[in-house]
């Protein structure tokens, strides 16, 4: 019999215990044991595991967060932290770990797979910034919080003929950003990938105020350059030559806590059985993703460190739209 162990690392994403419950029981259907890590990477140094019976993972698919619990840890950068790390994985009997996490936690789960140890990875992280995964667990619901918010902000700023700057987060991807602004009907989006200097973002708000708009919002990416404390400053500072009276609103954390939307659920869902898979047809050091509309699996070798990008089209759909 096969035992495999599942853990949760670095940033939360709603739909990871949909991700954690799928592995449990596909792990099950085949005959294995399945455990679970508790708090990512550091529990795994620490050998903190727990059993993930049927049972265990009952009640967890809508519930955000993670049962699981998640860490940085940044001890794991170095070799010495990995080689506890197998040791308790060794101590154990388990001969195989599915890593559900983002950018970083992958580049540890590739670590581990370069030392020899059975990693398959699935893409989970609310900031879409995997290659190997067109869209990961936690972003849809992330994009839904964020246009809850930017809907209800666009009222009260219609309301008041304000400008509104609204921060989401992403780190060094625009993605939600630029989503957000589409679906949420922006005037303008500031993502990292398109440096924007305080004054453009100006012009663009002057030139909506004098085609008479009621509101001006624009959706600032946390890693732009600029951020939104950065840009409402500049704004402030010239106000009168803008026009607009302009308000931030950084969203932050509100953005993880949600109740994974259906898409997330059926995704992660989908990705962990994917992964139990991979490690039942024997494939080490890859990624479990969602590509073209399938459940596909790429080697960690060939995404880790890779910069995403953001399709051209969809940036020059945004700029269409804001008029
Ligand atoms: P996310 O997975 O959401 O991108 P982080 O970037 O914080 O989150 O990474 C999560 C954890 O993955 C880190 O705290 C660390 O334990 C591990 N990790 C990140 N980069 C590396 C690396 N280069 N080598 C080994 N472990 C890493």
């Amino acid at each position: 019999m096969k035992k495999i162990a599942v853990l949760t690392s670095g940033g939360d994403a709603p739909g990871m215990n949909a991700a954690i419950r799928a592995v449990s029981r596909a792990g099950i259907a085949k005959g294995w044991d399945v455990v679970g890590v508790r708090q990512g990477y550091l529990g795994l140094v620490n050998g903190n595991f727990i059993p993930l019976r049927a049972r265990d993972v009952g009640g967890i698919i809508q519930r955000g967060g993670t049962m699981l619990g998640s860490a940085r840890c940044p001890e794991f950068h170095k070799e010495e932290t990995r080689i506890e790390a197998l040791r308790q994985l060794n101590c154990e009997d388990i001969s195989g770990l599915v890593v559900i996490g983002g950018n970083g936690s992958q580049t540890g789960a590739h670590a581990l797979h370069q030392m020899g140890f059975p990693v398959v990875g699935v893409a989970s992280t609310i900031d879409n910034d995997l290659a190997g995964s067109d869209i990961t667990i936690g972003v849809d619901t992330a994009l839904n919080i964020a246009l809850e918010a930017l809907d209800r902000l666009k009222t009260t700023a219609t309301s008041h003929h304000r400008g509104i700057l609204v921060e989401v987060m992403g780190r060094k991807c625009g993605y939600l950003a630029l989503m957000a602004a589409i679906a949420g009907g922006a005037e303008a989006v500031v993502i990292p990938e398109v440096p924007t200097p305080p004054e453009k973002l100006a012009q663009q708000f002057r030139e909506a105020y004098q085609r008479g708009k009621m509101h001006a919002v624009a959706v600032v990416a946390e890693g732009a350059e600029y951020n939104a404390e950065a840009l409402v400053k500049y704004f402030k500072e010239h106000k009168s030559r803008i026009g607009w009276d302009v308000r931030a609103t950084i969203l932050g954390h509100v953005q993880r806590g949600g109740i994974p939307t259906a898409y997330d659920r059926l995704l992660g869902t989908r990705l962990g059985a994917g992964a139990v898979d991979a490690l039942a047809r024997n494939e080490k050091g890859v990624l479990v993703g969602w590509l073209k509309g399938r459940v596909m699996t790429s080697p960690l070798d060939e995404i880790v460190g890779v910069q995403k990008s953001i399709e051209p089209e969809l940036l020059e759909l945004a700029g269409i739209l804001e008029a």
